[in-house]
């Protein structure tokens, strides 16, 4: 049985839907992740579970038992939030211990617990500081310590490293999976950013204007988006415009506007006739000197319109003789040669049958 499940869940404001007919489970010891632009309705979503709002249908169990009705307080969960919410004239031992002193702890157990937790977050010589003493990394591991103190059964994090410039932020970043593999404690994080719930997440859900549009491990999400918008919204991407030629098997011959015809693979059972967009990413696509030999079958003509260096990789965009662009994101890994072409160069865009995917209109 999941850990925490979400059935059917509406929750409007006005004549705003935030959150609409959202299902998930999630499993224990999983690290969880709400992705999506601003506004989607994430924090909706959070703030539902942690029991300071409710949803208007649909409902959420824990260990299969409904939450409705159930304060926050009550509830097995602490949520960590990005502005660390600490309070400012409490010790960092007095911060960490404050869930332990509202829940009646004796004094031995509460020592115990902060020096143990406040060591798991490597804060264990900052116990008498004041939270304005401490660094933003410091202050974010200080409130993690008092999230985790009580041994919550779920975690519940609101972009909780939003605040941090990107150094930090990546540290941080794992420190959170070694953190969250060592106490095994079900995190659900919440965040705008791709880069980081690729990161952290042993499964994300991608949402859009109050709806999932895809649940699936990072992997997946980024090889095998279901659609446009999670192509797009995970990682750079082509997205070509297509029609379907023929599908037979595993194979697929599509005719993109100006291009021609793309030879790709598909185990779906499609139709010839049917309209898409082929996405590819770019780290997928080769760009050649128009004179080098390349024998493959997706090969097009073109020149280096604009390139972005960015020392271990070039972006090249390059444009096709009939004015399709496509981005190219190519190692620089010869050695004594920073890079392979010039804006203007003569370059043909090559990539194999199986690199990109269709994605139905
Ligand atoms: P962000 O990344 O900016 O925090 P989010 O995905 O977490 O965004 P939510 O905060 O869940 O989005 O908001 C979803 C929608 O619901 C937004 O349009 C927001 O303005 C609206 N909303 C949220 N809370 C309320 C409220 N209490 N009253 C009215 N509208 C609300």
């Amino acid at each position: 049985m999941a850990l925490l499940e979400l059935r059917n869940v509406t929750r409007r404001f006005g004549s705003l839907e935030a959150v609409k007919e959202v299902s998930l489970a999630v499993e224990a010891g999983e690290f969880f992740t709400l992705l999506g632009p601003s506004g989607c309705g994430k924090t909706t979503i959070l703030r539902m579970i942690a029991g300071f709002d409710a949803p208007d249908q649909g409902d959420i169990l824990l260990d299969g038992l409904s939450l409705s009705g159930v304060p926050p307080e009550q509830r097995p969960l602490h949520t960590v939030f990005q502005s660390y919410a600490l309070f400012p004239h409490m010790s960092v031992a007095g911060n960490v211990a404050f869930p332990l002193e509202m829940a009646g702890r004796s004094r031995d157990e509460i020592k115990r617990r902060v020096a143990e937790t406040l060591a798991l977050v490597h804060l264990e010589d900052k116990g008498s500081a004041y939270p304005h003493e401490l660094s933003g990394g410091q202050k974010q591991r200080v409130a993690l310590a008092r999230g985790l103190v009580n041994k919550p059964r779920l975690l519940l994090l609101d972009e909780p490293l939003g605040a941090l410039d990107a150094k930090l932020r990546e540290e941080m970043q794992i420190e959170l999976i070694a953190l969250q593999r060592e106490v095994g404690v079900t995190f659900i994080f919440v965040t705008h950013s791709q880069q980081e719930a690729l990161a952290l997440s042993h499964r994300i859900a991608v949402m859009r204007e109050s709806r999932i549009e895809q649940l699936d491990e990072p992997d997946q999400l980024y090889t095998q988006p279901a659609n446009r918008f999670v192509a797009d919204f995970i990682g750079k991407i082509n997205l070509i415009e297509v029609e379907i030629i023929a599908a037979s098997k595993l194979r697929l011959s599509l005719r993109a506007a100006g291009l021609g015809e793309i030879a790709a693979t598909d185990p779906r059972p499609l139709q010839a006739g049917e309209r898409g967009a082929f996405a590819l990413r770019p780290e997928l696509i080769r760009v050649y000197g128009s004179k080098e030999a390349a024998d493959l079958k997706n090969r097009f003509e073109g020149h280096v319109r604009e390139l972005l260096y960015l020392g271990d990789v070039t972006l090249y965009k390059v444009e096709l003789t009939n004015g399709v662009r496509i981005e190219a994101l190519m190692p620089n890994a010869a050695p004594g040669r920073a890079k392979f072409h010039e804006v203007g160069d003569p370059v043909s865009v090559c990539w194999r049958h199986d690199a990109g995917v269709y994605l139905r209109n």
